[in-house]
């Protein structure tokens, strides 16, 4: 019994306390990857939108801090300016191109990038859409491989390569033996109906929408308490679970959900067998959130949506346990953490400012 004593979904996992901080904003398990998500992450004084379009663009190694220097500084600036027109010169004859990268370099984490809109770009050799704005967006898996090349194609013919490190993460799996086997395996008559809904949502996962719609940024959907963190893992009575890929807010039923992102949505359904009422917002790229569990939607298929406004209401449809909002984000098939695209969730005291 005490499997299904914390609000979240059955099928998955909960983390145990001291892990609901190990994979929170603040921090990847090795340290590793604090100091890129600082750079990465809309801080707040940006808002929560990602920099806009060319915002904060470094053509040198100190474009950017050297705006910001006083007169007296001249005289050693244009030595470096020499220096570093001379080092690059030297070094890279071919990178005339803009290339800026933000974003989380680890497993889970989400990366949006900068280029000229007519660059083609490509992760380890797979074509990845430019936006006529040259925004474009990849993400690592929760399994993704140490390292990872970015290659963009200037259209001035230079090339930037850029070999990525991603770091890795330690999830929390959980054995759980000794369960009856009805809770372990779903009845056989609904077998055909699971895989029917798994072929839509894979459906609406895969669609390309050539907008950027996700330059908005990214906020909580719902208010309450995180209940369930990305990649967690049970492995119930010696057969490994999928793992969750959402993260969890615990809240009472019928609180208000909000678009965590500008969007179309491209799935509601107000009865999936495991996610109950779900929606899927497509937020352009490949990228999209799923919204679970949820008691009502009020948007339909079709619909665009702007970052808060209201969608639907909190639930406990489907296979949950008690009442709470599942937020997933795919890159296609990638699976990424929706807590690195958002502030610490905010204290109840102040979320109802
Ligand atoms: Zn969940």
């Amino acid at each position: 019994m005490k499997v299904v004593r914390a609000v979240s979904c059955i099928a998955h996992v909960n983390p145990s306390p001291s892990h609901r901080f190990a994979v929170g904003p603040s921090l990847s398990p090795t340290g590793r990857g604090i100091r890129r998500r600082r750079s990465v992450k809309p801080s707040p004084r940006r808002g929560r939108g990602w920099p806009a379009p060319g915002a904060g663009r470094v053509r040198g190694p100190r474009g950017a801090r050297e705006e910001d220097r006083g007169h007296g500084m001249r005289v050693s600036l244009l030595t470096w300016f020499l220096v570093t027109v001379l080092l690059l010169g030297a070094v890279a004859p071919a990178t005339a191109g803009t290339l800026q990268l933000d974003g989380s370099f680890t497993q889970g984490g989400l990366v949006i990038g900068t280029t000229e809109p007519d660059a083609k770009v490509t992760l380890d050799g797979k074509a990845v859409r430019v936006a006529a704005s040259g925004r474009f967006v990849f993400g690592f898996g929760r399994e993704a491989a140490p390292e990872a090349t970015l290659l963009v194609e200037h259209p001035d013919g230079s090339r930037s390569e850029r070999r990525l490190t991603i770091a890795r993460r330690d999830y929390d799996i959980q054995r759980i033996d000794g369960l009856p086997q009805a809770m372990v395996t779903p009845p056989e008559d609904v077998l055909a109906r699971i895989k029917a809904e798994n072929d839509m949502i894979r459906a609406a996962r895969a669609i390309d929408r050539p907008e950027p719609l996700f330059d908005s940024g990214f906020a909580w959907p719902a208010r309450g308490t995180i209940s369930g963190v990305y990649g967690s893992q049970r492995i119930l009575n010696g057969e490994p679970r999928q793992p969750h890929y959402g993260v969890d807010i615990a809240a009472p039923e019928g609180a208000p959900v909000t678009a965590p992102a500008d969007g179309v949505v491209v799935l509601a359904e107000r009865d999936l067998y495991y996610t109950g009422g779900t929606l899927i917002i497509d937020h352009g790229h490949g990228l999209s959130s799923a919204l679970l569990h949820m008691q009502s939607l009020t948007v339909a298929a079709g619909e665009r949506v702007k970052q808060g406004q209201p969608v639907g209401t909190l639930g406990a449809t489907g296979r949950a346990t008690g009442p709470h909002l599942d937020w997933r984000i795919n890159w296609f098939e990638e699976r990424i953490d929706p807590a690195l695209l958002v502030p610490p969730m905010p204290a109840p005291e102040q979320a109802e400012q």
